[in-house]
């Protein structure tokens, strides 16, 4: 493959865009897909990988340029692994404190022992619009649901998932930290080996 000097990223979530940004930042030059649009397209894929693949084509098409999306959510196990691809939207569009509350509510009767869950993180990457082998890569971030929100960092449902190895919610950890250890960090980890960068 060409080398990349230039890639947009297909997200308009401010905190995805600021970890990937973190993540890429000295390597390529990341155009956010703001500059080229505001309409988010319709996310109507059944997985990750299809969600991933769906808003990368459409930023590429857009922009002319190389695109780089992430889907990602968190997979609870005690919910048979929901929200899963509709996180963003589980309290219907009523943004991240109403996903939360909803989820502490869903798990109130839930034990400690049962509360196990794992963030996903699908990166697609595609060269152009009609990329027929888009780079896919995954990253798994296991921890468990909290009682209570906790901390103030990162975005989403951060605030509710403890991380054992640390002992604090992904909310308590430094930004630079997360981005050592998160799904989302995995996920580009093995991006940027596959492109040597
Ligand atoms: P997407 O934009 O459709 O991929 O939805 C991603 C959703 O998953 C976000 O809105 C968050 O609710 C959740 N999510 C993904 N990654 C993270 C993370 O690193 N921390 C907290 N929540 C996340």
């Amino acid at each position: 493959m060409m080398p990349l000097t230039e890639l947009v990223l297909a997200s308009h979530n401010a905190g995805k865009l600021k970890e990937l940004q973190a993540m890429l930042g000295a390597h390529v030059r990341v155009r956010s897909i703001g500059e080229f649009s505001s309409v988010e397209p319709e996310e109507t894929g059944l997985s990750f990988v299809e969600n991933a693949i769906l808003k990368a084509r459409n930023a590429a098409r857009i922009s002319g340029l190389p695109a780089l999306a992430d889907d990602s959510g968190l997979a609870v196990d005690a919910l048979g692994g929901a929200p899963g691809i509709y996180s963003a939207r589980y309290a219907d569009g009523r943004g991240d404190a109403a996903n939360n509350a909803k989820l502490l509510e869903t798990l109130k009767d839930v034990p400690d022992a049962e509360r196990g869950a794992q963030f996903v993180c699908v990166l697609a990457l595609l060269r152009h619009a009609d990329d027929p082998l888009p780079i896919l890569c995954e990253g798994l971030w296991r921890g468990s649901i909290l009682h209570a929100p906790r901390g103030e960092q990162g975005f989403g449902y951060d605030p509710l998932f403890w991380v054992a190895e640390r002992q604090c919610s992904s909310a308590e950890l430094e930004a630079a930290e997360k981005n050592r250890i998160s799904h989302r960090a995995r996920a580009m980890a093995l991006l940027k080996q596959r492109l040597g960068i």
